[in-house]
């Protein structure tokens, strides 16, 4: 999700952004991933993409760990799965989770001209079930390099829990949304923007559970509408 207050994203001010977005975002986009944002761009939901900073981001940490094997938990019409689909290997594996496939195929002719659909195993369901099913088989524990985690919030310490055991030690499994418009440092919800509150409480909960969590170190980056990125170290 991106409308952290709109455009101004958590820096607060919308030329600053925009400054970061004009000087090193767009010019190095991906001309497939600028296809596929303009594509969308009219979409009711597009807002629900992964912000372009924190993509960009992102696919700098896949490359830096070498990410052959993902997983992606919310795919929407698939900003943030192509990104890192651009970003792995030609034999690279993305499990692509999201209970809509319908939103997928909206972002699907793109990922296709762009040659890299055959890294992507997308599975419409819930993610739960599937990241549960995995875990039936042992040889899938430690087996993922890399996870990106963009979906339905109540669920995101349930996501964290199997993560945990699907990547390996070394490996990184990245949050969005983690500074939720910058609202979490609000001393009250009804002070945010009547979209933020719902999850305002939990969002605030679950960043306070990962800077808890021994079995990761953690680096919360202010890009976009907040990332938080787990490395697992046990
Ligand atoms: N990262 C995407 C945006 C994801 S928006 C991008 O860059 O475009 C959130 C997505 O989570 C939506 O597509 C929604 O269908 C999906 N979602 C919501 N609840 C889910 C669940 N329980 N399991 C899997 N996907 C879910």
């Amino acid at each position: 999700m991106n409308d952290g207050t709109k455009t101004m994203g958590l820096l607060q001010s919308q030329e600053l952004y925009e400054y970061i977005l004009e000087t090193s975002v767009y010019p190095r986009q991906p001309q497939p991933l600028k296809e596929l944002w303009d594509a969308t761009a009219n979409h009711p939901l597009a807002f629900l993409a992964t912000a372009p900073d924190a993509g960009q981001h992102i696919a700098m940490l896949l490359k830096l760990v070498n990410a052959k094997k993902t997983i992606e938990i919310g795919v929407f019409t698939g900003y943030s799965l192509l990104l890192t689909a651009l970003s792995i290997p030609d034999d690279g594996k993305i499990v692509a989770i999201d209970i809509s496939r319908k939103s997928y195929e909206i972002g699907l002719p793109i990922i296709q001209k762009a040659g890299v659909e055959h890294k992507i195993d997308f599975i419409e369901s819930q993610a739960l079930p599937v990241l549960d099913k995995f875990l039936e088989d042992k040889e899938n524990e430690g087996s993922f390099d890399f996870a990106f985690v963009d979906a339905d919030r109540v669920n995101f310490l349930n996501y964290h829990e199997r993560l945990m055991k699907l990547v390996k030690v070394k490996g990184l499994i990245v949050y969005d949304n983690t500074l939720w418009g910058g609202t979490v440092a609000l001393p009250d919800p009804s002070l945010a923007p009547e979209s933020r509150r719902p999850d305002w409480q939990r969002t605030i909960e679950f960043n306070k559970a990962l800077a808890a969590d021994p079995r990761i170190e953690i680096s919360q980056a202010a890009l976009g509408d907040g990332i938080t990125i787990c490395r697992r170290i046990c």
